[in-house]
């Protein structure tokens, strides 16, 4: 909006038509910028963003890094080592972290499922120690995260272990990985994999090693070496017994503070066809906690609905050196993204609630007239124009409706079947808003598709099933109304009437009881007595203190005790106020102030 020079809510709007919603810190693809900015009349090209990704990786690493290093030394306290295997492909990796993996997890411990969020964690028992060691394990397929972290700065492993195969000794990868572990000054371990092959040779492979600067301690140096076989689990306790000799090393710097916000970093994610947005984060500090406002570069993207480790068990709160998959983020995060959660969750709950409060009630007054009266919840429903090319695909995406079940929104077909979309299925959407034309695998003619753009029909083609639900969850969260806290604070008489413009009144008066506050809402109450003159015939409403109708709602601008601006008065006192609303106030009506939160709120859809 600000390139093309105008309002956030027009893009917005083009945006919705286009199907899409994307509140105002929402980042849209390239892609996508390009056709909304077409349909605003502009070209979009490509920039060249390198400039600006360097900035921000700065940023993202100073983050973690000031958090890190700005913790007061009594705030610390150990963490589990969080610890990466790399290596050449092929040399073992997904191998070894298997057998870590199996060798060293209680059956009754992975309570029989393990999922992959990852990462996964170990507790390892050391023979003179009774107390186990929690070992991490960043365990991503083709380490594509590590790569991704590693080029966006972000720094999540402690300790490496480079493995190299027997049989094939120092390769490319292996010599790309030395120098990132270099690079960043990792400790490491160099585990000599695939020891039950006849043709190992593990002296020709230190050789090489040091060659390529690594001098383990064969040969001097201080880096010490295991000798294993991910096959046959040879070895394996005795790398985890250096891994935890490494960490203890190095334990001063395997700290954080389990008490602050938490940081970390977001290791893997996706959206899922059940769950939605999904996405692993290793804590790095602090502690995770369920109902956590979910930041991202100061934008918020959820909260935390439910967390689970990498075994599936539930979990409340994730301390630092924990992997932790979340739902709740209300857009996929991407994979090296640094999620914080703020100080303040409010200033990022106020932006994010106001824009997604401000999108659902365009949508609704686009497509359906607001419901009358304030305190009648009507379930609001998508209707769904379905044509599939086979009766297979139009039944499966009939049973994914069927699981949408929802008290306040709902999908209803009002109209299915095989082959194209023709004018009739447009037709009966433009009757029925709001609504959607789905073509499933099927044709939209130019036609169908210029009627259904005059008279506003989104006619959506979609290939793949899940897609084509993401886009129905979509349009339903918009229709989802807003959760509506409030809170009462407290009761003003009105005495005296000192001003009145349009919308605007100035009033004085006292406070009976609580207290009332600048910016709070207030109802304005009429007793029966004056109410007569006004309005007659009219439904009354029965309060405590007798009859009194409610003549309508607004917001105290500013309060003046005295000659003074100020934020609140409490009860007993008397005071002026500037009212902003409708209603024509007279003296003894009662203004009921109280504090209004709009909680956005999301549809939730089972597997
Ligand atoms: P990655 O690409 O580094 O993750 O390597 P993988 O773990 O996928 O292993 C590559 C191949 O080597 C697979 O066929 C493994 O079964 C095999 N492999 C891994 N470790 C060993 C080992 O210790 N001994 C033997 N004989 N084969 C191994």
């Amino acid at each position: 909006a600000g390139r093309l020079n105008l309002p956030v809510i027009k893009v917005i709007q083009e945006l919705m038509k286009a199907g899409i919603l994307a509140s105002q810190n929402e980042r849209l693809d390239f892609e996508t910028a390009a056709i909304i900015a077409e349909e605003l009349g502009f070209r979009a090209t490509r920039e060249d963003v390198k400039k600006e990704d360097a900035i921000e990786t700065v940023q993202a690493i100073d983050r973690v890094h000031e958090v890190m290093s700005n913790e007061a030394e009594e705030h610390l306290s150990p963490r589990p080592p969080v610890v990466v295997v790399m290596g050449h492909v092929d040399h073992g990796k997904t191998r070894t972290l298997d057998a870590i993996r199996a060798t060293n997890v209680m059956g009754g411990e992975a309570g029989g499922i393990t999922q992959h969020i990852g990462a996964y964690q170990v507790t390892i028992h050391p023979k003179e120690n009774s107390s186990g060691h929690v070992l991490t394990f960043i365990d991503t397929p083709g380490h594509e995260a590590f790569t991704i972290m590693r080029s966006r700065g972000a720094k999540v492993a402690d300790i490496a272990i480079l493995i190299v195969a027997v049989d094939d000794g120092v390769q490319p990868q292996t010599k790309e990985a030395i120098n990132i572990i270099q690079a960043a000054k990792l400790p490491f371990i160099v585990a000599l994999n695939k020891m039950d092959k006849p043709e190992a040779d593990p002296d020709r492979v230190l050789a090489q090693l040091a060659e390529s600067g690594v001098t383990t301690e064969a040969w001097g140096g201080n880096v010490p070496i295991a000798k294993i076989s991910a096959k046959t689990g040879q070895g394996i306790d005795d790398l985890l017994d250096l891994v935890l000799l490494v960490a203890d090393l190095h334990a001063d710097k395997i700290r954080a503070n389990p008490s602050r916000h938490a940081i970390g970093t977001v290791i893997e994610a996706h959206v899922d066809k059940g769950e939605g947005p999904v996405g692993t984060v290793l804590v790095q500090s602090g502690t995770l906690h369920r109902n956590d406002h979910l930041g991202i570069a100061g934008a918020a993207y959820g909260r935390v609905r439910s967390m689970r480790d990498w075994t599936g068990k539930q979990m409340d709160a994730a301390p630092p050196g924990t992997p932790v998959k979340i739902l709740g983020f209300k857009v996929a995060p991407a994979v090296g993204d640094i999620l914080e959660i703020p100080e303040d969750p409010k200033s990022l709950e106020v932006k994010k609630v106001k824009t997604a409060h401000q999108v659902a009630t365009q949508f609704t007054a686009m497509k359906i007239a607001p419901a009358e009266g304030e305190e009648t919840p009507v379930k609001k429903t998508l209707n769904v124009i379905l044509k599939c090319d086979t009766l297979g695909s139009l039944e499966a995406l009939l049973g994914m409706f069927e699981k949408i079940r929802h008290e306040d929104v709902g999908v209803e077909v009002i109209q299915k079947g095989l082959g194209n979309v023709n004018e009739g299925d447009v037709t009966r959407a433009a009757n029925s808003p709001p609504s959607v034309v789905y073509a499933f695998n099927v044709i939209v003619t130019p036609q169908v598709a210029e009627i259904a753009r005059d008279t506003h029909v989104e006619v959506k083609e979609c290939k793949i099933i899940y897609e084509l639900c993401d886009d129905v969850i979509a349009k339903l969260n918009v229709l989802v109304p807003p959760e509506v806290i409030v809170t009462p604070l407290g009761n003003f008489h009105t005495v005296a009437i000192f001003r009145t413009e349009s919308g605007r009144m100035v009033v004085g008066g006292k406070v009976t009881d609580g207290k009332i506050v600048s910016g709070a809402k207030a109802k304005v109450w009429r007793r029966p007595s004056t109410i007569r003159q006004a309005h007659s015939g009219e439904q009354s409403r029965t309060t405590s203190s007798g009859q009194e109708e409610p003549l309508g709602i607004g917001t105290i601008d500013s309060l003046q005790a005295g000659k003074q601006t100020v934020k609140d008065v409490h009860a007993g006192q008397e005071c002026g106020i500037s009212f902003k609303g409708k209603a024509k106030i007279q003296i003894g009506d009662r203004r009921e102030v109280y504090h209004e939160e709009v909680k956005e709120r999301k549809i939730v859809v089972p597997r």
